[in-house]
């Protein structure tokens, strides 16, 4: 049967036929609107048939000319036939189909047909002086009666047709259904756009029986064709689809097919010439597009479109679940990079540049970028601390202004610019500086907090790509991490500073060794100045790495604390008092010559032994005592380095000769 009559095959039509019969004292032959009989009457009337078969062409013509005119009619009528017969047609029409209803013979009077026969049944194979059966066969009717009855008669047969129409349809649309998730849910995850477009077009081409069907996927404005298969498919993989008065973008937003066949319309979409037409599915969730189903040079119903439509949907669920999925991965490989960059970070905070240049390497290794530079504000301006890819001799004496160049707009405004947007921007004074040989690049703030406090910058991909949101958004994150390590580095580095600014050490509160040395300079200047002499005295606790072994080292830190307060207590006002080293101290005292020096000396350490005596628990020792060395400026030096060198040998006099004592320096 024709595609049209699909839904009805001829045992149901035979139904609705015999159906109509029983109920109406009529039978009917059914035709299509071709005037091609589709089913004859069952248990056709002896007269019809008789007429027919004596006078077959007049009767076809007859039948031919009434349904051409009932396919105009939409009510019914009857019609004379070539016996003078009347025949009642009948057009019913379900969705688009229509079938013809031919009745079977009647008159409207006996004695009219009576005559009839007597005159010309020899016509119709009757002999006119036996007519007494036919006669009595004959259906009679009254012709308003059949007027009135005709338009019940063609609603019942409506009325059948629908319902077999929508029983069948429904099994159709749910054969249909049930395949298409079936296949949506046979794809295994994970799975690749690939299969997943692949799947979706066979299953179209074998369900709805189409030419060519391809997937398409957005390309900036474009919609290019990833994947083509059926009948024109060679063809069609090179077609694009251009999105013209945005008619696709709009069809994405309704989530709605569209069909087109408009030649002018085909050939705006950029299409070959022998697409006559198309039909276009948006493959979208909630506005995301993820591309395009399209069905071209096919033939499909409404009522098939809304399946394929509600497949689209279905597959665009997938679609999504799999980059959410992809976007997953992504980020969780992103949590490991940027892991590994912390680490790398945070073994450089002691190292200013050596951090620079762990910054810089780390974004250009993560976007594989050729170039790349970080910047940090000096004075007003952006300088290079770390270059890639450039002659670091080159830029070395680069100054950015803020608010100029890109660089310093980003660090001003302190939002990052990457080479997309440059050409939005438009303005005349951003263009690239000389080491951004492409458009290419990605200059970001390094803010902490809301502060900016340096501009990273990337370029020229190895891959010859672009940069994309998806980076952007990447080395933002590494960019929090760089402006954290960089703020703790900038901390570390105060701190030392703050070190070497103080002058006392933390643990005993005595002036520290760098302090003792500016001391000593002014006391050498002084003394050369005034012509006189000062002393130095260097005394080192006896056996104390014993101690701290036998003791434990915070007994030992004791110790030295309680050591500096005896020391404090046994020098003059102007005498300065210093910790040299771990367990040694110093004494410079100025205007002091050896022999007083001495007597200070061994007032200290005959105090020191007095301290604390059998206090220890494994220190063999009843107590703590120290060794002295002693030298004087100017006999025995007259530089630092000179007078410690003396003091330092003659302490090691004191320890060789048996340790607990003081020894001046001698030649
Ligand atoms: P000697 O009599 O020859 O000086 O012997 P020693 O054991 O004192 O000499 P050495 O130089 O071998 O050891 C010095 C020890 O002083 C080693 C170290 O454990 C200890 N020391 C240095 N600085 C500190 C400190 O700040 N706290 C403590 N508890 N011990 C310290
Ligand atoms: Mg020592
Ligand atoms: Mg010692």
């Amino acid at each position: 049967m024709h595609k049209n009559y699909e839904f009805f095959d001829a045992d149901t039509l035979s139904i609705i036929q015999n159906s109509i019969s029983e109920i109406t004292d009529f039978t009917f032959s059914v035709y299509d609107n071709n005037g091609v009989l589709l089913i004859p009457a069952k248990g056709e009337d002896k007269l019809t048939t008789q007429i027919r078969s004596y006078i077959r062409e007049e009767f076809d013509k007859f039948v031919h000319e009434g349904i051409k005119k009932a396919i105009l009619r939409k009510d019914p009528f009857f019609h004379k036939g070539p016996f003078n017969e009347f025949h009642l047609f009948i057009s019913a029409s379900v969705n688009t189909t229509k079938f013809i209803f031919l009745s079977n013979a009647f008159y409207t009077t006996k004695s009219e047909f009576k005559e009839l026969l007597i005159k010309d049944g020899g016509r119709i194979g009757i002999s006119p002086s036996y007519p007494e059966p036919w006669l009595e066969a004959v259906k009679i009717k009254d012709l308003s009666e059949v007027q009135k009855i005709a338009s019940h008669i063609k609603t019942l047969f409506e009325t059948f047709l629908k319902c077999v129409y929508e029983k069948n349809i429904n099994y159709k649309n749910y054969r249909w259904a049930k395949t298409l998730i079936d296949v949506a849910f046979s794809i295994q995850m994970p799975a690749t756009e690939d299969e997943v477009y692949s799947l979706t077009v066979d299953a179209i081409l074998f369900l709805f029986n189409t030419d060519t069907a391809s997937i398409m996927v957005k390309e900036k404005n474009i919609f290019r064709t990833v994947l083509s298969s059926g009948r024109q498919r060679k063809l069609l993989m090179s077609a694009s689809l251009e999105d013209y008065d945005n008619i696709i973008s709009r069809l994405i937003e309704v989530s709605k097919p569209l069909y087109v066949d408009d030649v002018v319309k085909i050939q705006r979409f950029g299409l070959p010439e022998n697409i006559t037409s198309l039909h276009i599915f948006p493959l979208s969730h909630n506005k995301i597009t993820y591309g395009l189903l399209v069905i071209y040079n096919s033939v499909i119903s409404p009522n098939e479109s809304k399946t394929i439509m509600g497949f689209c949907k279905l597959i665009s669920l997938i679609l999504k679940n799999l980059y959410l999925q992809n976007a997953f991965g992504q980020c969780v490989d992103n949590i490991e990079v940027l892991n590994i960059a912390v680490s790398k970070l945070t073994s450089q905070l002691h190292n200013p540049e050596a951090l620079h240049e762990a910054i810089l390497d780390i974004a250009t290794n993560l976007f594989k970028a050729e170039k790349g530079s970080l910047m940090l504000p000096e004075n007003n301006t952006l300088i290079i601390k770390a270059v890639k890819g450039i002659n670091k001799w080159l830029v070395q004496d680069v100054r950015v202004k803020i608010g100029e160049r890109i660089a310093g707009k980003v660090f001003k405004d302190g939002s990052p610019l990457f080479s997309n947007e440059i050409e939005k921007l438009g303005l005349p004074h951003i263009r690239p500086g000389y080491h951004y040989k492409t458009g290419s690049f990605m200059s970001v703030p390094i803010k902490f907090g809301s502060e900016t406090i340096g501009v990273i910058n990337v370029a020229d991909r190895t891959t010859g790509e672009e940069f994309t949101e998806k980076d952007l958004t990447l080395i933002n994150h590494f960019a929090t991490y760089a402006s954290i390590a960089l703020k703790i580095s900038n901390y570390y580095n105060l701190m030392e500073q703050m070190k070497e600014l103080s002058i006392t050490d933390p643990l005993t509160g005595l002036f520290n060794r760098r302090f003792l040395k500016e001391r000593f300079i002014e006391e050498i200047h002084r003394s050369e100045r005034y012509d006189s002499i000062f002393s130095l005295a260097i005394f080192d606790i006896d056996d104390f790495k014993l101690f701290n072994d036998t003791e434990g080292h915070l007994a030992g830190d004791s110790v030295l604390k309680d050591l500096a307060s005896i020391a404090r207590r046994c020098i003059r006002i102007n005498d300065i008092l210093s910790r040299f080293g771990g367990e040694e101290f110093a004494v410079l005292m100025p205007q002091t010559n050896k022999e007083e020096a001495f007597l200070v000396a061994e007032r200290i350490r005959k105090s020191i032994k007095e301290y604390s005596m059998h206090k220890w628990k494994k220190f063999p020792h009843p107590s703590i005592t120290v060794s002295t060395g002693i030298a004087s400026f100017p006999i025995n030096g007259r530089t630092i380095d000179e007078l410690i060198e003396h003091a330092d040998i003659a302490l090691y006099k004191a320890k060789s000769l048996g340790k607990d004592r003081t020894v001046i320096y001698s030649t």
